[in-house]
């Protein structure tokens, strides 16, 4: 069931999916099919400073100009993700459900929850009600659904962030030529630092004829500051390193939406008698850093929670005794699993200094060790003092690098 005139009309997301498993266990070939617009297999990380950024560059070997439209463009495909439209995306993805069998109503908004002997027994449209022996609640972030059963309260600013972002339509040559791509390659481009001392990031993403730009905020951090996001926006499109890759770009749309990004911490109880939830409506949604992953834990929780659905109406139990094995599937999936790898890095990204100090800490260094003015060079070691000097204690630095080290690297 979805409120949209078609799957995917109402969704918003940045643009890029990692490659993904469980829908090839539905539909196969899944990835050959799908409409996708790009197999990305270069992705840049860029911190951005005053005068200038650093980036890292992974690049995956790719023999794209062998398989130009094969499901992913590098000879790995676990190394490639996606770009793609969710309206697209979702509607080609509903239309495989339903030539399997499955109902789909759309324009059609669920009102809340019928609730009967302490069991959900279906939902509410209209003033009518749809009975059913088991509800999948995937309503997005704020899902009133899981709240009227009492599995979550809302979450609070601290735990969700605000995505905004920017669609510029450019040829596909000209995507090519600037971003060093050939056929269906794509690329992406993260960066810290762009959000002036705001917790978030930017990003840049590929698709055939349109590049995505965007920012993904921390909603606490953006209400403690006086600077509306869509202008925040606005000035990362006309920085330096952004306004290049975008010139001559004709805007085509702007949108906004609320993300989960608070890791475990936020998973609601997942089921109660007759009721599971999954996708951003339980939380699975976060970044490491790196990369922002949401869809594909949507889809993987949607899938586990659809086959313990099955195993329940094969034992005509739908208790939440019954359903729990849906949490304990996920546990052994990666959906929690990484969630719960990444639970210390999604704390460390909570930090303001990881967005306002070290990105100018980084640029500084980068430019005193590339700078050539005609004086004696230093050490490396001497120059990262200087860098760090006015900026950051070497106290704090010590246990920012120890709280960082316990979040990545064990
Ligand atoms: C700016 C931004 C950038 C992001 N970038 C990425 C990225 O690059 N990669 C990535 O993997 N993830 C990204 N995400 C996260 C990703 O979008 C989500 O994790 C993913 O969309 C979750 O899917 P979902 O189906 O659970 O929820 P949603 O996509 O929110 O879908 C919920 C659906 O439920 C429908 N609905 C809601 N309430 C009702 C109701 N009462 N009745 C009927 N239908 C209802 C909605 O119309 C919608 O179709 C990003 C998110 C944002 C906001």
């Amino acid at each position: 069931m979805e409120r949209g005139e078609y799957p995917g009309a109402k969704n918003m997301f940045g643009g890029m999916m990692a490659y993904c498993p469980a829908p090839e266990e539905l539909v196969p070939g899944f990835w050959d099919q799908a409409p996708w617009e790009r197999a990305v297999i270069k992705r840049v990380l860029s911190v951005a400073g005053e005068g200038s950024s650093t980036s890292l560059v992974f690049q995956a070997h790719s023999d794209s100009t062998l398989r130009p439209a094969g499901a992913g463009s590098t000879s790995d495909r676990t190394l490639t993700a996606f770009t793609l439209f969710r309206p697209f995306f979702d509607r080609w993805y509903a239309e495989q459900a339903v030539a399997r069998g499955v109902t789909l109503l759309t324009s059609c908004r669920a009102d809340g929850l019928v609730i009967r002997d302490g069991m959900v027994r279906g939902i509410r449209i209209s003033g009518d009600s749809v009975e059913a022996p088991l509800v999948i609640a995937c309503d997005g972030t704020l899902s009133f659904l899981a709240q009227e059963a009492g599995l979550h309260t809302g979450f609070r600013p601290d735990q969700v962030a605000l995505g905004v972002r920017a669609l510029y339509h450019l040829t596909e040559e000209e995507i090519n030529e600037r971003f060093g791509l050939l056929g269906r390659e794509g690329a992406t481009q993260e960066f810290l630092g762009c959000t002036e001392g705001i917790r978030g990031g930017g990003f840049i993403y590929t698709q055939t004829e349109t590049l995505s730009v965007g920012l993904v905020l921390h909603l606490d951090s953006i209400k403690s500051r006086s600077i509306p996001p869509y202008e925040l926006l606005e000035r990362f499109v006309a920085s330096s390193q952004v306004a290049s890759l975008l010139r001559g770009a004709r805007l085509m749309e702007y949108s906004a939406h609320l993300l989960p990004e608070a890791g475990m911490r936020v998973v609601p109880k997942l089921c109660a008698a007759g009721l599971l939830v999954a996708g951003d409506a339980a939380g699975f949604c976060y970044t490491n850093g790196l990369t922002q992953e949401g869809m594909n834990l949507a889809m993987t929780s949607g899938l586990i929670a659809a086959q313990a659905g099955a195993a329940a109406l094969a034992e005509g139990d739908f208790s939440a005794r019954k359903l729990a094995r849906y949490r304990e599937k996920l546990k052994k999936s990666f959906v929690l699993r990484d969630l719960a790898t990444f639970s210390r890095a999604i704390d460390f990204l909570h930090h303001d200094r990881l967005f306002a100090v070290y990105p100018r800490v980084v640029s500084a260094l980068m430019e005193d060790l590339y700078r050539s003015d005609g004086t004696p060079k230093e050490k490396i070691g001497k120059l990262g003092r200087r860098a760090i000097k006015d900026e950051v204690t070497m106290r704090q630095l010590l246990a920012d690098l120890f709280q960082g080290g316990r979040a990545f690297l064990w």
